[in-house]
């Protein structure tokens, strides 16, 4: 007997929780489909557990201040896989909740890998199921490098297996990934390299936040190598050595975590058999409204390749639940002006256009405001980590159309920020607005 359903969502991570969840609540009857815990890569290998391992670094980095502060400190130690053991715990108690949560809604949790049949029906295992409507939503996996010895070298899931912490690292990769995870393994004490391809890491960030987070690496310990093209991994007695294609040869390390970007998951989904077109990359295409080209088939969060950050899957998943279910005609996700952080060490927080997009968009047509200050939290001590910020705006009203941070703090200021930008605010309201002192937040409100 083929079991039916209103809805079916292919993988229960961050957007197709928040789908199905959203469409039960509207009375669909509704199953997600998810082989793993659910949660996805943001609770099981992404968003959560890396928060907590920024916390620990972050700890290293406010007990090395305290003396500042007259705090007379010794530090025994540090213990990777105390701390790995608490996250672990933290992330099971996590995919429990979520559980409960598809429980409470009615939603039915099938638990295995799903493949397509045709545009209703959806196997998994040896049992058939149809909906009416399918949503794809079964995210991306780190990708790894087609060179020799690449098995040798662990991706982000690997990192949050690691139950000691490494002596020697080495990190490929220059984007949200391998910074992040530098600033970790090096506040948390290991040798830490770096190696780009290119000139910079966060190269479509504003250039002003990947030049400051540079300097910023370099100086905290962390050797930051350009132009490096790896050609090979290789294991030797004393470590592990990346060849790069320019002859140089780096290492040795105990550690090489691949951070070079997210391939979708849709091989193992069979999606020929719905008609759904792909990419060349993989990824599903849709339009505004999430639909792809099978017209009872949506997708969305990482599996579409656009903005791949946890609060875009959940907007778009719940927003195509408001529209199809909802009575809300039309209501999409505008994936403009959708702030983010990265959490180095310090952190940056951004939103809007960079500098560079303003230009090509408006060309003299914009004003630059910009700022760099140290943050009174280093003025007692000798380590001086400065902050910097760039307002980008157009037109005779200055509308602020970017807003960049880079430093102390940048991570909890920017969603306000957001919501102005959102609304239009132009240089006159941020101006207008009194600043909060003493904040770092202030020098938001108070550029010249
Ligand atoms: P996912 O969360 O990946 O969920 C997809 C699910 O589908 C998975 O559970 C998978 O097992 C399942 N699946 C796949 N194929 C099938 C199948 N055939 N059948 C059944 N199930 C299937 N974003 C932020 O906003 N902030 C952060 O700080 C942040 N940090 C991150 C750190 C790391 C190390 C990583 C890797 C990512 C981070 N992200 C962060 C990105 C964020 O995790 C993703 O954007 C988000 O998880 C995407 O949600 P999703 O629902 O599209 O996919
Ligand atoms: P990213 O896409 O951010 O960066 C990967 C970078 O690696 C590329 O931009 C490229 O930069 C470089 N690269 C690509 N291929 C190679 C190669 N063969 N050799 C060397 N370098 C290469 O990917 P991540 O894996 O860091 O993260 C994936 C996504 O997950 C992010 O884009 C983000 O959306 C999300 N995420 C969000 C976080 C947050 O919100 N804080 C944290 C972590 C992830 P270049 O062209 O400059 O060489």
């Amino acid at each position: 007997m083929i079991e039916r359903f209103d809805l079916l969502v292919i993988g229960g991570g961050s957007g197709g929780l928040a789908h199905a969840q959203r469409a039960a609540e509207y009375g669909v009857n509704a199953a997600v489909v998810e082989y793993a815990p659910l949660g996805g890569t943001c609770v099981n290998v992404g968003c959560v557990p890396k928060k907590v391992m920024w916390y620990a670094a972050h700890h290293a980095h406010q007990i090395h201040h305290a003396a500042d502060y007259g705090y007379e400190l010794s530090v025994g130690g540090h213990d990777w896989n105390a701390l790995k053991s608490g996250r672990d715990s933290y992330v099971s108690r996590l995919n429990g909740i979520y559980s409960n949560n598809l429980d409470k809604r009615g939603v039915t949790h099938i638990k295995g890998a799903a493949r397509f049949i045709d545009a209703h029906t959806v196997a998994v295992d040896d049992t058939e199921y149809q909906a009416e409507r399918i949503v794809i939503a079964s995210g991306g996996r780190p990708v790894v490098p087609d060179i020799p010895g690449a098995e040798l070298g662990i991706t982000s899931d690997g990192f949050f297996e690691l139950k000691e912490r490494p002596e020697r690292v080495l990190i490929v990769g220059s984007g949200y990934i391998a910074v992040e995870l530098a600033g970790i393994f090096n506040g948390l004490g290991s040798k830490t390299n770096v190696v780009v391809r290119k000139d910079s890491v966060l190269r479509d960030f504003d250039k002003m936040l990947s030049s400051e987070l540079m300097d910023a690496m370099r100086n905290s310990g962390i050797v930051l190598d350009t132009g490096v093209i790896p050609q090979s991994l290789r294991k030797t007695g004393a470590g592990l050595l990346l060849h790069a294609a320019d002859g140089r040869e780096f290492g040795p390390y105990d550690t090489v975590v691949w951070a070079i970007g997210r391939a979708p998951n849709t091989e193992s989904l069979d999606v020929g058999k719905a008609s759904v077109s792909l990419d060349k990359r993989g990824f599903v295409p849709t339009d505004e409204l999430q639909q792809t080209n099978v017209e009872n088939i949506y997708a969305l969060g990482d599996v579409t390749g656009r903005a791949a950050l946890t609060p875009v899957a959940i907007a778009a998943g719940r927003r195509l639940a408001d529209r199809l279910y909802g009575g809300m005609d039309g209501r999409h996700l505008d994936y403009r002006l959708i702030p983010t952080v990265v959490f180095s060490h310090p952190t940056i927080g951004t939103v809007g256009m960079t500098e560079e997009e303003a230009r090509a968009e408006y060309g003299d047509n914009i004003k630059v405001y910009s700022t760099g200050f140290t943050p009174m939290y280093y003025a007692l001590g000798e380590d001086k980590q400065r902050s910097a910020m760039k307002l980008i705006t157009t037109g005779s009203d200055e509308r602020v159309v970017g807003c960049h941070v880079f430093g102390e703090g940048a991570d909890e200021m920017m969603q306000g920020f957001a919501v102005a930008m959102r609304m239009g605010a132009t240089k006159k309201d941020f101006d207008d607005t009194v600043a909060i002192h003493p904040t770092s937040a202030e020098e938001v409100v108070t550029m010249r």
